[in-house]
C-alpha cells in the first residue's frame, strides 16, 4: 500500500470550510485557528530580500543555502540560544517542514519506529508515514501536565525505534518541558542509541520559565536540531528552515535529499534570513505575553481545565464532549474558529490560537464565556 493512503485528510479541514464559508458571507468570525504570527515580517528583514532581487540575486545557489546565511544562522545559534553548530554542519530547508521531513527521510528505513507525544503537531505522523516508518505514540496525560513520564516512553521503546520527537515549546498545548524531562528523554536516546529530533521552532516564544534546548543533553551524533524563522520573525510564507546536526552521515544524507527534492530554498528569502538572524523580536514577545495574559483571565474566569501554555501561542483546554462538535457548533452558533484535539491526536480538548489582537480576543473569548454557559 502507498503510504499517502494511510494519510487522513485534515480534520482541521471541515471546519476550516466551514469558517472561510461564513466569512465569505460576510460573517463576523473570530479566527483561533491561525498557527501563525499575525505580525508583519520587520521591514528591515524585507528590504534586504527586495535589495537581493534587484541585485540579481535570483539564481539557483547551494541547495545547503549560501554560505553567508549558514554563517549567520551558526553565529545566531551560539550567540543568541548557546547552540553550538558550524555552517557545514547546516542545511537550509523549505521552513521547518521540510527540515523535519529531510530528517526522518535521512534516518528511517521502511518500518523503522520513531516515538513522538501527543498531543502533537499535525504533521509528524503524515511525514513519518511517508518516510515509510512507523509513528509511534505516546499518549501523555493532562494529570501531568502533558509531559510523558519514564515509564511511557519506555515501554514504547523496542528495537525498531529508531528515533525519539521532541517538541518543546509544544504546539498544541503551548507547554515547555523542564531539565529533567528533557535529560530524561536524553538519557534513554544515548543509552540505547536512538536518534533525537528536536523540533525547536517555538523556542523564542516563551513567557514563563525558560526554553531549554535538546542541544548538549543528546550525544551530538544522534541530534538532529530543527529550527526555522517561521514563528520567531514572523516570516511563516518566506519558508526558512533548517536542520543542524554533527552527525557528518546523517548530515550528508540530509544535503542529497535537499538537493533532490527542492534544491536551494528561494534565494531572496536566504538573503531575508541573514537580516533576521541580527534583528530582535523581543517586541513582538512582549505583545504575545500581553495576549496569553488576557486569555488567560478570561479562561480562568471561566473555569476551563486546561494546562497553563508557557511557550508558542496556543491555549488547549478540555471540553465537555466530543471535541469536534464543540468546534462545528462554537463556529456555527458564535463565529468563533477553534481546532478541536482529535486534529492533534488528542480528543477532548480544544486549540485556541492567541496570535490575533487583544480586541479580537477579548470578543472571541466573550463568545466562548457564552456558548459554554449555554452548554452548562
Ligand atoms: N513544527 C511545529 C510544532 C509547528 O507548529 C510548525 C508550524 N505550524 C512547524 C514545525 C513548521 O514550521 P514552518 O512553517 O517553518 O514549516
Amino acid at each position: 500500500m502507498h503510504p499517502t493512503e494511510c494519510i487522513a485528510p485534515s480534520k482541521t479541514l471541515e471546519i476550516d470550510a466551514l469558517a472561510k464559508k461564513l466569512l465569505s458571507e460576510g460573517k463576523d468570525v473570530i479566527n483561533f485557528t491561525v498557527g501563525e504570527p499575525d505580525f508583519p515580517t520587520p521591514k528591515n528583514i524585507v528590504d534586504k530580500a527586495i535589495e537581493a532581487l534587484q541585485k540579481g540575486f535570483t539564481k539557483y545557489t547551494d541547495s545547503n543555502g549560501i554560505p553567508q546565511l549558514r554563517e549567520a544562522i551558526s553565529k545566531y545559534l551560539k550567540e543568541k540560544k548557546g547552540v553550538s553548530y558550524s555552517p557545514d554542519e547546516i542545511v537550509v530547508s523549505n521552513g521547518g517542514k521540510q527540515a523535519l521531513f529531510n530528517a526522518f527521510s535521512a534516518i528511517l528505513e521502511e518500518n523503522d519506529e520513531v516515538v513522538m507525544f501527543a498531543p502533537l503537531w499535525v504533521s509528524y505522523v503524515p511525514q513519518v508515514l511517508l518516510a515509510r516508518g512507523k509513528p509511534v505514540i505516546v499518549r501523555t496525560r493532562f494529570e501531568n501536565g502533558f509531559v510523558p513520564t519514564k515509564e511511557e516512553i519506555i515501554s514504547h521503546i523496542t528495537e525498531r525505534t529508531k528515533a525519539i520527537l521532541v517538541n518543546s515549546p509544544n504546539n498544541p498545548t503551548g507547554g515547555i518541558y523542564d531539565k529533567e524531562t528533557l535529560e530524561l528523554i536524553a538519557t534513554i536516546a544515548n543509552e540505547r542509541n536512538i536518534f533525537v529530533i528536536s523540533d525547536e521552532v517555538y523556542d523564542d516564544l516563551v513567557y514563563e520559565g525558560k526554553h531549554i534546548s535538546m542541544y548538549g543533553l543528546v550525544k551530538d551524533e544522534l541530534l538532529i536540531y530543527v529550527n526555522a524563522f517561521s514563528k520567531s520573525h514572523a516570516m511563516t510564507g518566506w519558508r526558512v528552515g533548517y536542520t543542524a546536526t554533527k552527525n557528518k552521515e546523517i548530515k550528508k544524507r540530509i544535503s542529497k535529499i535537499q538537493s533532490h527534492v527542492s534544491s536551494n530554498i528561494n534565494t531572496p528569502a536566504q538573503y531575508a534570513a541573514i537580516e533576521a538572524c541580527n534583528t530582535d523580536n523581543a517586541s513582538m514577545i512582549e505583545e504575545f505575553k500581553k495576549r496569553r495574559e488576557v486569555i488567560l483571565r478570561f479562561a480562568k474566569d471561566y473555569g476551563l481545565e486546561f494546562v497553563e501554555p508557557k511557550g508558542a501561542f496556543y491555549l488547549f483546554f478540555k471540553v465537555n464532549g466530543n471535541d469536534e462538535e464543540f468546534c462545528r457548533q462554537l463556529l456555527s452558533e458564535k463565529l468563533v474558529a477553534t481546532v478541536p484535539g482529535s486534529a492533534f491526536e488528542m480528543p477532548g480538548f480544544v486549540r485556541i490560537s492567541f496570535a490575533t489582537s487583544v480586541e479580537k480576543i477579548e470578543e472571541g473569548m466573550r463568545r466562548l464565556g457564552e456558548f459554554i454557559k449555554q452548554q452548562a
